[in-house]
């Protein structure tokens, strides 16, 4: 064996937990080392939830700015400047990276490595380095951090023809004229919204029956008519079958049922979902057990079958969000430096989905509830019910919260509507604090909040028996 450096802890990837814990880790006293093959902050940062939120910001003045009329307010023509959208976009990805960035490398006891790791057995890593050589380093405890990246699906002619992905997507520097979007999971359609208000042409192409696998019907059906709304095609139990170039535009040959049809457009975003970096980090060399996606397997304390080696994130599979990567880092600092007793058991996974209305999303679905054979009542009641939305003219959707009929407490919700994420954070906090539902019923919200709406929501007239 050659030279090698030793530490205490190794996290592999900087992404939503990594970053937090490497230093936790070495400020707890250990010597610590994270391997970062690309940018630090992860895909949460870089490509993910920062870039895109900040980017449909701008989608959502677009659309106001089209509806000012309808409130009274007259402007110009509108017109879409990308290239200041990506230069924002970029200075706020940036800023977030470099405070990232700054606090790892003031931390004591930390070294930030930039470079590609690879499994060589379970003590060891070897680091493909980013300015070129590789080092061995040694752990006496891996943390694996490395996230996932764009699935890339069999699709014949891919291959002769040019497509982005949701990273590439981001750094266009003109408005695509028609964007042929593979997939109607929450990616595909934030980033359909996004681009059909910044005055693409848009096609979504769906293999299932409904957008947004997982989700209740009936919230996934007021998707559709509000994406429809917009002017956005969908295509539902479409399969997308091939593809090919035709001068400047792209063909895409779908199957509907047992028919064929040939889509045409300028632009093909495929966000046919994630695929774990577990390949290209070998953790087939160490031992690890993953599943069969290729996502590492762990326990409720994030333990994989290997002792010593920890994963977090997005690479162990399951829910896929910074809030979760986050929590696994607290589970493990709980656990191993604050030697408490921290799992995954019990854990809400609350998200909100960026389309326009938001869906905030918590708990249980109506379909799971049922599935359990739960005794339930279901309260349901439209946007438009809402004062606030009446006043600032944004009443599509409906929100929906899942009581469990003995106890009165709330299973779970959906709330499709203006800022859906927040009023449904307001339902979490009840779940959590295991309120029956008729405190929200009763409670006193400032009028006219948004969450005023949860006395109506839970009125006897609302709840669908
Ligand atoms: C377009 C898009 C929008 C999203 N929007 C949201 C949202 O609104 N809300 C939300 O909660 N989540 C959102 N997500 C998901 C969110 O970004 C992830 O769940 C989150 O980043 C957590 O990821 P992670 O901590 O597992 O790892 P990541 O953030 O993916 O970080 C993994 C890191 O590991 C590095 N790495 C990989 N392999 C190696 C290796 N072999 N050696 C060294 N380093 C390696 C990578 O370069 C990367 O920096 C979005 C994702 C995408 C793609």
């Amino acid at each position: 064996m050659g030279e090698f450096d030793q530490y205490q802890a190794i996290v592999i990837g900087s992404g939503q937990g990594g970053t937090p814990l490497c230093q936790a880790l070495a400020n707890a006293g250990m010597r610590t080392a994270i391997v970062e093959r690309a940018h630090v902050g992860g895909t949460c940062v870089n490509e993910g939830c920062t870039p895109t939120k900040t980017m449909v910001a701008s989608g959502r003045v677009a659309y106001l700015a089209r509806r000012s009329a309808d409130y009274g307010v007259h402007t110009g023509d509108i017109r879409i400047d990308m290239g200041r959208i990506r230069e924002r976009k970029r200075a706020i990805v940036n800023s977030f990276r470099d405070g990232n960035q700054g606090r790892i490398e003031k931390t004591a006891n930390l070294d930030l490595i930039f470079g590609e790791a690879r499994f060589t057995d379970p003590h060891t890593i070897q680091v493909r380095l980013k300015n070129g050589g590789e080092r061995t380093l040694k752990g006496a405890q891996f943390f694996i951090n490395a996230g996932c990246r764009p699935a890339v699906p069999s699709l014949e002619g891919l291959k002769s023809v040019p497509y982005l992905d949701s990273t590439s997507i981001m750094e266009l520097d003109a408005v695509p004229e028609h964007l042929l979007v593979i997939g109607g999971g929450y990616i595909g359609l934030e980033f359909g919204q996004l681009f059909r208000r910044l005055g693409s042409q848009v096609t979504v192409v769906q293999r299932s029956a409904q957008l947004f696998n997982g989700e209740d019907p009936d919230v996934a059906a007021e998707v559709l008519k509000i994406l429809q709304q917009d002017g956005i095609e969908v295509l539902l139990n479409t399969k997308a079958e091939r593809v090919a170039k035709d001068g400047s535009q792209i063909k895409l040959g779908v199957a509907v049922g047992a028919e064929s049809r040939t889509l045409s457009g300028s632009h093909l975003l495929l966000a046919t979902g994630r695929v774990p970096n577990t390949d290209v980090l070998d953790v087939g060399a160490a031992g690890l057990a993953t599943d069969d996606g290729g996502f590492i397997r762990v326990n409720s304390k994030l333990e994989t079958n290997v002792p010593g080696i920890y994963a977090l994130g997005d690479i162990k599979g399951g829910p896929a969000f910074t809030h979760i990567s986050y929590d696994d880092f607290r589970i493990i600092r709980t656990n191993l430096i604050d030697k408490g007793k921290a799992s995954t058991d019990g854990r809400l996974v609350p998200y909100t989905v960026f389309i326009d209305p938001q869906l905030g999303r918590v708990g249980l679905t109506e379909t799971q509830a049922r599935a359990q054979n739960r005794k339930i009542r279901i309260a349901k009641m439209p946007m438009s019910y809402v004062a606030r939305a009446l006043e600032v003219d944004e009443t599509r959707g409906f929100m929906k919260a899942i009581v469990d009929a003995d106890s009165g407490q709330i299973l779970g919700a959906a709330v499709l509507g203006i800022e859906g994420g927040e009023v449904m954070a307001m339902l979490q906090l009840a779940m959590m604090g295991k309120l029956p539902y008729t405190a929200l019923y009763n409670a006193v919200f400032a009028h006219p909040n948004l969450s005023e709406a949860l006395n109506n929501l839970f009125l006897k007239a609302n709840f669908i028996e």
